[in-house]
């Protein structure tokens, strides 16, 4: 089977690409494993060398791979360059701290728990953010010693390319991280493969399901990053110019095609009014256009069906009473592009409230006071990364304590952040990447109990005090 990569921005196709067949791809997986067998007996150090010649490789080509984004999936190239340049930070971030991260833990004089690769771990990524979304697993999970496997989102396979030449390029061992040009269909048989140990996915919450459910039918771990309808809770006493600001910015991130973008915005009813027509002012102010120039902020959809299931949210939330405030019409020409568009007057029962909406697409939604605004903040099947506006820090503190999320930022916009753990509860899914608790993903928690032959076997522990 073929496919193709296609530019969302003109609807032109780039290249065909062809999957490799079953036994290619069995082979893949078995040097993958051969591979690993040498990359875990290195050093600390000497796969540090290698993740900080990565950094460097992806600086020298931030240009190309910035281009590469925005041709594949629409990403203006100046937000392209600040992600290469995050991979960057990443690679060095655990280039620098894995060590730590992974060190021992001494229990007591005879037992400690150390941290050991598991293998070949299977990566499967969407096309969001097409370079840092597979760095934030490689990075971590190379220095850990495990080797990685690739499959990336079908429309970005030339990213997926240019990755694994990075690596390769900064010394990564031949065959220790490969990327398999499959598509979804495909990852049973990777996942089944004896030799491919754990599983890890971004994307939307029916592929984690799906993938979740395979893995588990042979015993393998999983960490599932998933979607995402995060609230940003704007309280009476927010600073309203920087709250607008932060909101728009988080909304129209990447063209809002972000699991952390913020989606819904809970406003308190005195500060509804204001706070609308100033956000709405800076969403309509803002340069949607073609993704390779410098002064574009909003590129195309990065396909054209993902805007139409957009529009059709939009168009359904509208029937079921929302007020559309700015956007919402489909423009004409060739590119998937959709404009900056608010809803106001959301509720509970519209598509713009109860799902998803991986577009620039902003939902207001009117809360009473504090507490009615934490509970529709809650009301939702995700929890990913929230934010809560207030001058008054013990009292963002408190909201802060009360949603329901991953990461909840007190007058800032949620971001991933090298050193941070990252992830989600509810349907957004489990377990974290990134900082020292994303590193323990796919490591062997070994307990290690040295007695010498001449003692005695230690006592069992206290039963508890009753
Ligand atoms: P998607 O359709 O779920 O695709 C993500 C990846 O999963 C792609 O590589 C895709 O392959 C693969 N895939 C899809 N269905 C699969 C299945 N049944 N079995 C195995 N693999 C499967 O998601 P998307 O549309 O690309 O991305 C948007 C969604 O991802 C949003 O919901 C967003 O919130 C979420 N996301 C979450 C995070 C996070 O960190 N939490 C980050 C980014 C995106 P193909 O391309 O070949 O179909």
């Amino acid at each position: 089977m073929t496919f193709s990569s296609v530019n969302p921005a003109t609807g032109t196709k780039i290249q065909a690409y062809s999957e490799p067949d079953p036994p290619a791809v069995a082979g893949a997986i078995g040097e993958a494993h051969e591979a690993w067998t040498a990359w875990r007996q290195t050093s600390f150090a000497q796969r540090a060398t290698v993740l900080r010649a990565a950094a460097q490789v992806l600086r020298s080509r931030k240009a190309e791979l910035s281009h590469l984004m925005a041709t594949e999936m629409g990403k203006p190239v100046t937000q392209g360059e600040g992600e290469v340049e995050k991979c960057a930070w990443a690679c060095e971030h655990f280039a620098e701290h894995a060590e730590r991260y992974l060190a021992p833990d001494v229990i007591d004089d005879r037992s400690s728990v150390v941290f050991q690769p598991l293998g070949v771990v299977l990566a499967v990524m969407p096309w969001n953010f097409p370079l840092w979304q597979v760095f934030r697993f490689a990075a971590p999970a190379l220095m850990a010693g495990n080797a990685g496997l690739l499959k990336h989102a079908s429309n970005v396979p030339g990213c997926a390319l240019a990755i694994e030449d990075v690596l390769r390029t900064a010394g990564v061992p031949e065959g220790a991280f490969r990327t398999l040009l499959i598509g979804g269909a495909r990852v049973k048989e990777v996942i089944e493969h004896p030799l491919v140990r754990a599983v890890t996915l971004t994307g939307s919450t029916p592929a984690g399901r799906s993938v979740a459910a395979l893995a588990g039918s042979v015993v393998k771990k999983t960490v599932l990053e998933l979607g995402g309808s995060d609230a940003y809770v704007v309280l009476e006493d927010a600073e309203l110019d920087r709250a607008v600001e932060i909101c728009v910015a988080a909304r129209l991130v990447n063209a809002g095609q972000s699991c952390i973008a913020a989606k819904r915005f809970v406003v308190v009813e005195p500060l509804v009014k204001e706070f609308t027509e100033r956000f709405v002012a800076r969403m309509k102010d803002k340069r949607v256009g073609d993704p390779l120039r410098d002064d574009t902020e909003v590129g195309p959809l990065a396909r054209h069906d993902l805007r139409d299931a957009l529009h059709a949210q939009v168009t359904a939330s509208i029937e079921k009473g929302a007020r559309l405030a700015v956007g919402g019409e489909l423009p004409e020409g060739p590119g998937a592009f959709y404009p900056p568009t608010v809803l106001v007057e959301v509720k509970s029962g519209m598509p713009a409230y109860d799902e998803e909406l991986f577009g620039p697409v902003a939902a207001i939604v009117t809360a009473r006071e504090e507490n009615d605004a934490i509970r529709i903040a809650n009301d939702t099947v995700y929890g990913l990364g929230a934010a809560v506006f207030t001058r008054d820090l013990d009292r963002g503190a408190r909201v802060a304590a009360r949603l329901e999320a991953g990461c909840v930022c007190v007058n800032a916009q949620v971001v991933s952040d090298p050193r941070l753990p990252f992830g989600g509860v509810k349907q957004s899914g489990y377990g974290r990447e990134l900082g020292s608790y994303g590193i323990r993903e796919f490591v062997n928690v070994k307990a290690i109990v040295v007695t010498r032959s001449s003692e005695a076997q230690p006592p069992p522990p206290p039963p508890p005090s009753e």
